[in-house]
């Protein structure tokens, strides 16, 4: 496959890099080695301004092109923590860090970006500018967003704005692509039923919050089948239903949690309304009350079609047309990525990771470890995304 020479060069380089950051994992926010160690080889590579302390411990650094014309930018983005959870490998660069874990291969992402960094200080065969943006928190803590509210696009304006994931079920060398949405909205809710409390004998003292509880459990699931369109993917799941001491006491409230997830905005915001004013009418019914508390979480991760494009026709370049794998089936799965998508044009790919190290090698396993050999198809895809999207004139 044609993977860029100068960074098939650096794959023992590259492999050091990931294995020392995989050792020493760190939590959404509280990167700081992992932010040392990006800051100072980005200043080492030459030619890269770096700017440190967007989201805490986010890390952008900005290179220009040797061309100079075309006033244009784009930025590539890396995530950087890792998982609150032990380690099951015990090879030596294993987690150093009790009960941390790089489990989701961000120590592969943050290695890639950091080596197509590193050819494209030295090459800068492109023109304009690239912003390479390193992230904070994409575990559940939301650093992508917290980087947009510091001021990532106002400080580091870009036209186009690219991410990637490695991808384990997908066949190491293989890129997959989706022209619109790769992973879903995930919302988090709460319904705190409120009834009156009686003795089990004598139902009719009371308002039951159970048999209200039931009903609202039951009607959620008409929120998908009854209420969405079939061609949309979405999910409601209740998953928490919390009432009650003893056997013979109806309790005087209730608690229901769980979770909604999304593809598109329309259906997400519809749900939402649908849902609250379900769980109000439906207690009303029964003489009692309920208030519905809605959590948003990650907005859902859609490519825009154009820029999806131009990442597959890259992607094509580096691992051949039939190893790039065109709009299969998202995810429900979240990603904060999301948030950057919502503020500029770009695309997110899957890149094929493949289950190397055995049948535990999946995304948040205790045994997962990243696959060094797809390091430089990720670099090289950032070097030549860069190099295709920021071409310089003859
Ligand atoms: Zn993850
Ligand atoms: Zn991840």
């Amino acid at each position: 496959m044609p993977i860029i020479d100068k960074i098939a060069a650096l794959q023992d380089d590259m492999t050091a890099w990931r294995r020392d950051i995989h050792a020493h994992p760190e939590l959404g926010f509280e990167e700081n080695r992992t932010a040392d160690v990006v800051a100072a080889k980005l200043a080492g590579f030459g030619n890269i301004t770096v700017h440190r302390g967007l989201a805490k411990t986010g890390v952008v650094g900005t290179l220009k092109g040797l061309g100079t014309g075309s006033g244009r930018a784009i930025g590539l983005r890396a995530d950087m923590d890792a998982l609150p959870m032990p380690e099951a490998n015990d090879f030596d660069y294993a987690s150093r860090h009790p009960g941390k874990m790089h489990a989701c291969g961000h120590d592969g992402h943050t290695t890639m970006l950091l080596g197509a960094a590193r050819y494209l200080a030295e090459t800068r065969n492109f023109d304009g500018t690239v912003h390479f943006i390193f992230q904070p928190a994409e575990e559940g803590r939301g650093g992508g967003q917290k980087m947009i509210e510091d001021g990532l696009f106002t400080q580091f304006d870009c036209e186009e704005v690219y991410g990637l994931h490695n991808w384990p079920e997908l066949e190491a060398g293989k890129i997959a692509v989706h022209p619109g949405p790769v992973m879903a909205a995930a919302d988090q809710f709460e319904i705190i039923v409120t009834g009156h409390g009686a003795h089990a004998a004598m139902p009719h003292r009371g308002i039951d919050p159970v048999l209200v509880s039931a009903h609202i459990v039951t009607a959620a699931q008409s929120l998908i089948s009854r209420g969405t369109d079939p061609a949309d993917s979405a999910v409601v799941s209740i998953t928490v239903v919390d009432a009650g001491t003893a056997y013979n006491v109806i309790p005087d409230g209730a608690v229901l949690r769980g979770t909604m997830r999304t593809f598109s905005e329309a259906t997400r915001n519809r749900i939402e309304q649908q849902f609250s004013r379900m769980v109000s009418s439906i207690a009303e019914g029964f003489g009692a009350k309920a208030v519905f508390n809605f959590r948003p979480g990650y907005p859902a991760t859609i490519n825009t079609e154009p820029e999806a494009r131009k990442a597959a026709a890259v992607a094509t370049q580096i691992v051949g047309s039939d190893n790039v794998v065109w709009a299969p089936p998202p995810t429900m799965a979240a990603e904060d990525f999301g948030y950057m998508l919502q503020q500029r044009p770009g695309a997110y790919i899957w890149l094929g990771h493949g289950a190397h190290s055995g049948p535990g090698c999946r995304l948040h396993n205790p045994h997962y470890d990243f696959n060094d050999a797809i390091l430089t198809t990720g670099a090289s895809y950032w070097a030549k995304l860069v190099e295709t999207l920021l071409p310089r004139s003859a």
